[in-house]
């Protein structure tokens, strides 16, 4: 019954009427066959029944003037009825009298049958029996033995007439099924046909056709209003998109515009810069001379000299130190601005990173330091990644120089790199975990952002470290993330494409 669900809805259709109509010509010519063989036998019984009866008759007067030869003669006439094979009469005392025999045979006369109504059907023969009787008297009885032959001969004719009536009615049942079957199967069909060519073209805007009112034409409009609500939604979505795209390449225009003005801003400003502490020093030179030069004038200017000496001293001298201080701030600044301009611009080419590999450069640049802060370095097997060596070696080297740098100095420190489950097969995340003082939850956010430093005095560092990670891990369509508890530790989770 499997391959019927696999057939076009047409040879369903088809099969289904073709079985429905099989079963009720089957049914129906099985119950006239049955009737017809009822009726053949009945008419045979009733037709021998009488003829025994008007033979019984004419069987009166032999037996009244006990006439063997009359009614040998009698008996001879029933040739002419071509189904009685055999005929007894039998006296009222039960004995044999006269007997035909349609073909001369030697068999014995059956003992006489019990019941004078007798009509039975035994092997290929039809046993009738009547009694013979004249004035409500009885004198005999009359036993008839007749061939069935010519009844199975009808029966058979019949049989064989109404089978071929029965495959008649098949056949033609069959050629009305395929015919009609047209009717429910062809506009699905039609609408199975649309349904593939709008799914081979991406083609939204065919419409199916169809007046009809039935359920078909029902299924007709419902999917021609699918079709337009899909139109709809997919004119609002390309719009969506042109607009998305458009707002991205500005996005990406402005963000090279601010990249550029970051790059020249930061490279031009440092040349005044190296000016103005060149000068400054130059300055403070001049003045140190101005200085030794009235120390060596008289003793009668003594006032003024001292005054001036207080004013090189705490005004000038202080002020120009003050301005060192600044510029050597700025200068850092600025180069720190150039270095975060400067990520993607002097990059490698993107190619597998075995990490494992990677991990063990990390390692031996940071052998010196683990050493001095008598801390551990772990790292486990790691898958490898797709991206710019360079940069994912400078993203390992600062989380693992930060975990250095903020370990905690009531501790041991160790530092875990492992790999984490991602639930994207075409990422990798690894971890980066130390045990150092942590970071409390309210600053996890800001310190990816350019320049932020927790606690600025405790340590030395310009707020560069994370931004540049997270940049360069950003510009791998990566991301960074941070999870710490104060004084327990850190964990940094960069996720980068898996390697292709
Ligand atoms: P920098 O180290 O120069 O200050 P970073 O951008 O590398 O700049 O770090 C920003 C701030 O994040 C740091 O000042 C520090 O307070 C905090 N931080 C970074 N890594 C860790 C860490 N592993 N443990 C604790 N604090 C950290």
């Amino acid at each position: 019954m499997k391959f019927i669900r696999h057939l076009s809805i047409k040879y369903k259709l088809t099969l289904l009427v073709l079985m429905i109509s099989m079963v009720s010509i089957v049914i129906g010519f099985s119950i006239i066959i049955i009737n017809d063989i009822i009726r053949l036998r009945e008419d045979l019984v009733n037709k021998t029944q009488l003829d025994a009866s008007v033979v019984g008759e004419y069987c009166v007067g032999p037996l009244e003037f006990d006439d063997k030869d009359g009614l040998k003669d009698l008996l001879g006439k029933l040739r002419s009825i071509p189904t009685i094979e055999n005929a007894w009469v039998y006296i009222e005392n039960g004995e044999h009298y006269g007997t035909y025999d349609r073909v001369s045979t030697t068999l014995v006369p059956p003992p006489p049958p019990g019941d004078d109504d007798l009509h039975e059907f035994r092997g290929d023969y039809l046993h009738v029996a009547r009694p013979i009787s004249h004035d409500d008297k009885k004198l005999g009885t009359i036993y008839f033995r007749a061939s069935t032959s010519q009844l199975r001969e009808r029966t058979n004719i019949r049989i064989f007439w109404l089978v071929i009536l029965m495959a008649g009615s098949i056949l033609l049942s069959y050629v009305l099924a395929l015919r009609f079957q047209r009717i429910i199967s062809k506009p699905i069909l039609e609408l199975a046909e649309v349904t593939g060519k709008i799914s081979h073209d991406v083609d939204y805007s065919i419409r199916v056709q169809r007046e009809d009112k039935d359920e078909i034409g029902t299924l007709y409009n419902g999917f021609n209003n699918m079709l337009e609500k899909i139109q709809l939604w997919e004119k609002k979505r390309d719009e969506a998109e042109a607009e998305q795209r458009r707002l991205l390449m500005e996005l990406e225009s402005k963000n090279k515009e601010l990249e550029q003005v970051v790059y020249v801003t930061s490279h031009d400003l440092r040349s005044p810069l190296v000016n103005i502490q060149g000068f400054g020093q130059e300055l403070s030179y001049s003045i140190k001379e101005v200085d030794s030069l009235l120390a060596g004038l008289d003793a009668d200017t003594k006032g003024i000299k001292d005054e001036i000496s207080v004013i090189i001293r705490e005004d000038v001298l202080e002020s120009l130190k003050f301005i060192e201080s600044s510029t050597t701030k700025m200068d850092g600044l600025l180069s720190g601005l150039l270095r975060l301009s400067r990520v993607g611009r002097m990059t490698t080419g993107f190619e597998n990173v075995d990490m494992n590999n990677l991990m063990k450069e990390v390692s031996n640049a940071f052998e010196f330091h683990f050493k001095e802060a008598g801390a551990s370095l772990e790292v486990q097997p790691l898958p490898a990644c797709y991206g710019s060596e360079l940069e994912i070696n400078q993203v390992f080297s600062n989380l693992v120089g930060n975990a250095i740098k903020y370990r905690d100095p009531g501790r041991t420190l160790l530092v875990k790199i492992s790999e984490k489950k991602s639930d994207d097969s075409g990422s990798v995340v690894y971890c980066v975990e130390d045990n150092g003082v942590g970071i409390p939850e309210e600053y996890q956010s800001k310190i990816f952002q350019i320049f932020h430093r927790l606690k600025p005095d405790d340590s030395e560092g310009e707020g560069l470290g994370l931004a540049i990670a997270h940049k360069i891990v950003h510009r791998h369509k990566g991301t960074v993330k941070v999870e710490s508890k104060p004084g327990k530790g850190s964990k940094f989770f960069i996720t980068l494409p898996r390697a292709s």
